[in-house]
């Protein structure tokens, strides 16, 4: 973001701080205590991890790319009013730094939920596929229910530290959230196992299922863009079209918040069929309208994917 952009955003912000108006409150929760996550699978997890004890929004309205997302300035005054700012970094939503910035909160009132997990939680991280330092991980770690339950736990460790009065409520919502992320587990891991192994191959929209493929034996064929907000070469596009060939998949998945004319030619190229949408990034309507939601729907479509 440009320093003139930062510098509008403040004369922005200090207005609505004149008006005594914060960006939208309209159910503020009782202990007043406010989360803004920068995607709505975020806020999800955040629900999980707190149930009901604080308020809980999100950045990036539905339907809009997380990688390549330009924050307004209505988005600073969400974060200003925040106690709490859950982010994923990785390089997944960089673009918040400007907004926490413009906002004159630092790096104490903010989560990357996804950083660090390597030693703190025993995660091993998968190399980003559009890395340019050999240090450059993926990430999508809430993918796996596993590293989801991570971050579960990283915000309710946060907010009872922050609000000790909230401990016995958060513990039991969070409690409640890791039974539920282990079900889900279970549950994906079970469909998974009926699938022959010389079946579980996918080909995705973006390079985001690394961490669900890992965790339930899954080979990635392809993916038809490298990199979110570029278009992939002709080259590339030969390629996955070989790979697919090669591979035998008869489904390529569209992702919700991505346009698909790609897959389209791609598919029609190959025999293969578009089937929409898988969650990746962003929630959905319903029953993507949750995380647990999400992933069961992804996993289900996935799995009938693959049986052939
Ligand atoms: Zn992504």
């Amino acid at each position: 973001m440009s320093r003139r952009l930062v510098a509008l955003l403040m004369v922005l912000l200090a207005a609505a701080a004149a008006c005594g108006g914060s960006s939208s409150s309209p159910t503020a929760s009782t202990s007043g205590y406010r989360v803004m996550a920068t995607t709505s699978v975020f806020a999800d997890l955040a629900r999980l991890a707190l149930g009901d004890s604080v308020q809980i929004d999100s950045i990036v309205p539905a339907g809009v790319d997380v990688h390549t997302f330009e924050p307004s300035p209505s988005d600073a005054a969400k974060i200003a009013a925040a106690d709490l700012i859950l982010m994923n970094g990785l390089g997944l939503d960089e673009w918040a730094v400007s907004l926490i910035d413009a906002a004159h909160k630092g790096e104490g009132d903010v989560l990357r939920l996804g950083e660090g997990l390597d030693t703190t939680d025993a995660w091993t991280y998968l190399a980003s596929p559009e890395a340019e330092t050999e240090d450059a991980y993926d990430p999508h770690v809430w993918l796996d229910p596993t590293g989801a339950a991570h971050y579960v736990q990283r915000i309710a460790d946060r907010v009872v530290q922050d609000r000790p009065e909230l401990t016995n409520t958060i513990r039991s919502a969070s409690a409640a959230g890791f039974a539920a992320l282990q079900d889900l587990d279970t549950e994906v891991r079970a469909l998974f196992l009926e699938i022959p192994e010389a079946n579980r191959k996918i080909v995705t929209f973006h390079d985001a299922f690394g961490y669900l493929a890992r965790a339930y034996n899954i080979t990635i064929v392809g993916v038809a863009i490298a990199s979110p907000g570029q278009d992939p070469s002709a080259r590339e596009i030969a390629a996955l079209i070989d790979a697919i060939r090669a591979s035998g998949v008869t489904t390529v998945f569209s992702e919700v918040q991505f346009p698909s004319k790609v897959l389209v030619s791609i598919a029609a190229e190959t025999g293969a069929t578009v089937l929409a949408d898988l969650y990746s990034d962003a929630l959905g309507a319903a029953p993507g309208d949750t995380y647990l939601g999400a992933m069961r729907a992804n996993a289900t479509a996935i799995a009938a994917s693959m049986q052939r």
